[in-house]
């Protein structure tokens, strides 16, 4: 099975002035796209193709886990927000966040610093456990909550593709601005699902 790069759910320029369309046309038709490409070639010709990505990305190492692994935490965190951002956390999800984090400034606080402080290339994963406990989890390169048996919620990319063309090297302008485009409504759909898994 050939996997192809999904839609993103808005247009190039919907979420300016957080990502500009030239930083978002990079991040999406080239760097995303381009996991999947490397990662077709991989596979090609392997009992590996018989996989979903969401397969790969729990089972496989390597290149194909980089890739496969790219593929997927892309594609979930372009869901992750939204252009006209959607208010915050409500119900369930923000009691389990007051319960874990204290309250809903000091998760943002955190959330922030675990983003900021991540050395090199990753992803600030929000994550929760089976009995639905949430945990910020700053993982290196293509590493997902997937792998450690959590369930990923929300995820901000910090790899410098992410950022580097509007905001060179100012990552904290770039974190403290994604705040307003998460779509709560996605997080709250993503914590729900974990706990029916
Ligand atoms: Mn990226």
């Amino acid at each position: 099975m050939k996997h192809e790069l999904p839609e993103l759910p808005y247009d190039l320029s919907a979420l300016d002035p957080f990502v500009s369309e030239e930083q978002m046309d990079y991040h999406y038709n080239k760097h995303h796209a381009a996991y999947f490409t490397k990662l077709n070639g991989l596979i090609d010709g392997k009992p590996e193709s018989e996989k979903s990505l969401k397969e790969l990305v729990i089972t496989s190492e390597g290149g194909i886990f980089n890739n496969a692994a790219q593929a997927w935490n892309h594609t979930f965190f372009w869901h992750c927000m939204t252009p006209s951002g959607n208010g915050g956390p409500k119900g369930d999800l923000k009691a389990a966040i007051e319960r874990d984090f204290g309250s809903i400034e000091g998760f943002k606080n955190q959330l922030s610093t675990t983003a900021a402080t991540l050395f090199g290339s990753g992803w600030a994963w929000l994550a929760a456990d089976k009995s639905g406990k949430l945990e910020l989890m700053p993982l290196s390169n293509a590493d997902t909550p997937l792998k450690h048996g959590k369930e990923p919620i929300m995820t901000l990319d910090v790899w410098e593709h992410a950022y580097y063309i509007d905001y060179r090297n100012r990552r904290p302008d770039f974190i403290e601005k994604f705040w307003d485009m998460i779509h709560w409504d996605f997080v709250e759909k993503s914590y729900k699902d974990a706990q029916c898994n």
